[in-house]
């Protein structure tokens, strides 16, 4: 028996939570609930989390968390739930299985069957932003090893439990060479440990293309946040419904599971939501925590309604479709069919032994760092990169000198062109003529800087690590 917590959410999530838990109970799901209450109330209460503190340690014990979807209540100031969970409970792997379900539900894409796997707590995610001039501002985008480690590593130990065939990663590495390309290079060298599952790598954009136009052509596809939260939602749509999703948020000690969809109040309590998107969180929770047999059994019996044409409003097509039903009754239908396979799509059997046992990352010896030069970003008003030159070239010393002027990352001078648009936010690169250089010379150039009135609102500290420099030249250097 494995106690989980359970939340019924806002809006349809109530209905398709009782609706998935007789399921569950019927197929002989060895489970016991614990109800906590999250969304629209527990904001408008005027907790601008969405859940209160005790539910957190009922999260905490259970580690197994089945949530339905909630309604953000409009206006500002309410923290995303979902977002606020992934980080607080460490859960780094989002999964999404993306199958369609030809002809029984329309799709272009008839053999699609692809899952998902985004890293889900880094990249732009961080949510570290900063306006630094009047024109620009940034989002800092955060990628660490451990993260790359155990997000890629998941991938691959997924694959091999499901007894999928290739793990492909997308990344933009050929213009993000320290961030997309650390993850790059961390799947690189993980995919050697899994000699029998083919890997590959593509440039997100094209990647996206293609997983678009011929989504048969991957399997498993690994991804940092931002592109696996877009691509995501385009693979479940184009595999036919974004209704019909789940998705799993994994982490070392506690996962979450839930429906893909939000909580469609206008369609609140009618017996009218189809359920299938939370059930599918439910069966890989099922397989997470051991009872892969329930898991298996449910998802047949479900195929099998789908199948039989027994549809909710949302998927239900003439011709195609036998009876349209409610929530309610679609539940009794997969119960009907508890036991049966499917005749023309392909059943499953789940060998899933429980929580994918993935090593602790272990902290790789430090490497040689040394300081060889800084970025000096300022705010300054003109237009002329020349002249820009002249005041900072005043900062020169015996021991560091200006080496480059970028604009949002293109060269400017030495020899920049006059057609390059400018904004009035300037990377002043400083290389120390010998190394390492030291905090003490930033510090100097710093209080120069500021003695002449140059307007400096960061610095960028330039670092090689074992004797290899560990930042971005300009474009066009
Ligand atoms: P939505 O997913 O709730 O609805 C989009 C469309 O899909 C609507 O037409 C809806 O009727 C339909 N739909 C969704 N789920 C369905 C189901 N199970 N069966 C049949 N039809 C279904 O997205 P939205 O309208 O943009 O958002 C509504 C609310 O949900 C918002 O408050 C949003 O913040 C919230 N939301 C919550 C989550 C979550 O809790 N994980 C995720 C997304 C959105």
């Amino acid at each position: 028996m494995t106690r989980i917590t359970v939340a019924k959410g806002d809006g349809i999530g109530p209905e398709i939570m009782d609706a998935t838990l007789r399921i569950l109970h019927a197929a002989g799901a060895q489970i016991e609930i614990d109800e906590i209450e999250v969304g629209e109330q527990v904001y408008l209460s005027g907790n601008t989390s969405g859940i209160a503190a005790e539910s957190w340690d009922i999260i905490r014990r259970n580690k197994v968390f089945l949530k339905a979807p909630i309604t953000t209540p409009q206006g500002g100031g309410y923290k995303s739930l979902n977002v606020t969970t992934r980080k607080f409970l460490g859960l780094y792997a989002n999964v999404r299985p993306c199958m369609s379900l030809h002809p029984y539900v329309r799709t272009k894409h008839p053999l699609m069957d692809v899952v998902i796997v985004r890293e889900n707590e880094e990249d732009l995610y961080a949510g570290i932003e900063h306006q630094q001039t009047d024109e620009v501002v940034q989002c800092l985008k955060l990628i660490s090893r451990p993260g790359c480690e155990k997000i890629v590593r998941y991938a691959f130990e997924y694959a091999r439990a499901y007894g999928r065939k290739k793990v492909t990663c997308f990344t933009k590495d050929n213009i993000m060479k320290q961030t997309d390309g650390l993850f790059h290079q961390v799947f690189d060298e993980i995919a050697v440990e899994y000699p029998d599952i083919e890997n590959e790598h593509w440039i997100v954009d094209i990647g996206a293309a293609k997983l678009a136009d011929t989504p048969e052509a991957f399997d498993v596809v690994v991804m940092p946040n931002l592109y696996g939260d877009v691509l995501s939602d385009v693979a479940a749509q184009i595999a036919g419904s974004v209704g019909l999703a789940g998705s799993a948020n994994i982490g070392e000690t506690c996962a979450m599971f839930e429906a893909i969809h939000g909580s469609a109040p206008r369609r609140a309590g009618q017996d009218l939501a189809n359920p299938s998107g939370l059930l599918q969180g439910a069966i890989m929770m099922l397989n997470h925590i051991g009872q892969g047999d329930v898991a298996s059994r449910i998802q047949n019996a479900w195929l099998r309604t789908m199948e039989d044409g027994i549809h909710t409003y949302d998927v239900y097509k003439e011709g195609v479709s036998r009876e349209k039903v409610g929530t309610r009754a679609f539940a009794d239908a997969v119960i009907a069919r508890l036991g049966q396979q499917p005749t023309t799509l392909k059943s499953v059997n789940y060998q899933a032994s429980g929580a994918l046992n993935l090593p602790r990352y272990q902290r790789k010896a430090q490497r040689a760092k040394e300081l060889q030069g800084v970025d000096l970003f300022v705010h300054w008003h003109g237009t002329d990169a020349n002249e820009l030159a002249k005041i900072i070239k005043q900062l020169n010393t015996d021991t560091a000198s200006l080496s480059m002027i970028t604009n949002r990352g293109i060269k400017v001078w030495p020899e920049g062109f006059e057609e390059t648009f400018c904004t009035d936010h300037w990377r002043c690169r400083f290389k120390a003529s010998t190394f390492p250089m030291t905090k003490q010379q930033i510090i100097f150039l710093l209080s120069r800087a500021e003695a002449l009135g140059i307007d400096v609102i960061k610095t960028e500290n330039l670092y090689s690590f074992d004797g290899k420099a560990a930042y971005s030249l300009g474009q066009g250097q």
